[in-house]
């Protein structure tokens, strides 16, 4: 038992090390796209570009499955009065954002993202049934590999059956991770997750999940982190990604740190 503890503690002090000396630098994602900016709303195309013009490493969407089996772009359950999985794609549609575009399908959505280079962080919403979740997970890995965009996404849910089917059905490689937070980083690893993908609190209260996801060989993103005394104690504690509304921010004192 105890030189069991020993090589632990081992094998986390080696990974911490190993962390250090390759200092990978916390990369940025867009909740929602950047939208905290003239002219632009969550999850509109506008956000979509404007993350990609600031550079972020990527920028992170909603998807919903409408009652038509096609994919929407939107985070609510019940967006402006529509709930998209019991609406049809004509009427999701038809439903303006606060910037003024028509909610995106996820094809509008993947077709832009074409003639730019941030990476897509497409997140599933959970459905009412599994067997929805499924045929949305079909539907955009089959739309991801037709647009030839399987090298730019990568995949997120709270739901465990659709992070179980991201990785039964994308190509081997493809970062999917868990957003609920109650998994620990063996039981991440053991589904064939790329890493933990939890809200802040949860790396506050489980800062040593960070390190042993990194001695797993694994990555970790914090959301949605908005402040800058957050964002600094997540770059200390060599988070990869943080996901936040202020990019503008967080790559200011990404900025700040190096110098
Ligand atoms: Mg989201």
């Amino acid at each position: 038992m105890k030189l069991k503890k020993i090589l632990l503690t081992s094998t986390l002090l080696l990974a911490a090390y190993s962390t250090t000396m390759q200092a990978q630098q916390t990369q940025v994602i867009a909740h929602r796209g950047f939208w905290q900016t003239t002219g632009s709303a969550q999850n509109s195309i506008t956000a979509l570009v404007k993350a990609d013009s600031i550079h972020c490493y990527g920028s992170e969407l909603d998807v919903w499955l409408t009652a038509d089996n096609q994919l929407v772009v939107n985070h609510d359950d019940v967006f402006k009065g529509v709930i998209p999985q019991d609406a049809t794609a004509a009427v999701c549609t038809t439903v303006r954002l606060d910037n003024g575009e028509p909610m995106p399908t996820l094809r509008q959505y993947v077709l832009k993202s074409r003639e730019l280079s941030t990476r897509l962080i497409v997140e599933l919403k959970p459905h009412r049934t599994p067997e929805q979740e499924t045929r949305a997970v079909q539907g955009i890995v089959r739309m991801i590999h037709d647009y030839d965009l399987e090298d730019r996404v990568e995949y997120i849910s709270f739901s465990l059956h659709a992070v179980k089917e991201f990785i039964r059905l994308a190509p081997a490689g493809t970062p999917v991770f868990y957003l609920n937070g109650d998994l620990e980083p063996q039981a991440l690893k053991d589904l064939g997750c790329a890493g933990a993908d939890y809200e802040l609190s949860v790396f506050r209260q489980h800062p040593e999940w960070i390190a042993e996801c990194h001695a797993l060989g694994m990555k970790v993103n914090a959301w949605t982190v908005n402040n800058a005394q957050d964002m600094e104690w997540l770059i200390a504690h060599n988070v990869d990604y943080i996901t936040t509304n202020d990019p503008l921010l967080l790559q200011q004192i990404l900025q700040k740190n190096k110098q």
